[in-house]
């Protein structure tokens, strides 16, 4: 199981908010104009920037 950021949902043409509510710091993005990436090595599957994306799309695969 991994997080993944759905880019038919994510309008990127922002800064990712739940960069700031993960617990891990495993989320990334390059600029506001970029997919947020999430480092798997990180991410312990909390599933805190699910929750917390308001355009829900942080998806579990
Ligand atoms: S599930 Fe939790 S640890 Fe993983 S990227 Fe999201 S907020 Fe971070």
């Amino acid at each position: 199981m991994k997080i993944q950021v759905n880019p038919d949902k994510c309008p990127q043409n922002h800064r990712c908010p739940s960069i700031d509510v993960c617990p891990r710091g495993a989320i990334t993005q390059k600029d506001i104009h970029s997919l947020p990436e999430i480092d798997s090595g990180k991410c312990i599957l909390c599933g805190k920037c699910m929750s917390f994306c308001p355009k829900g799309a942080f998806e579990m695969v």
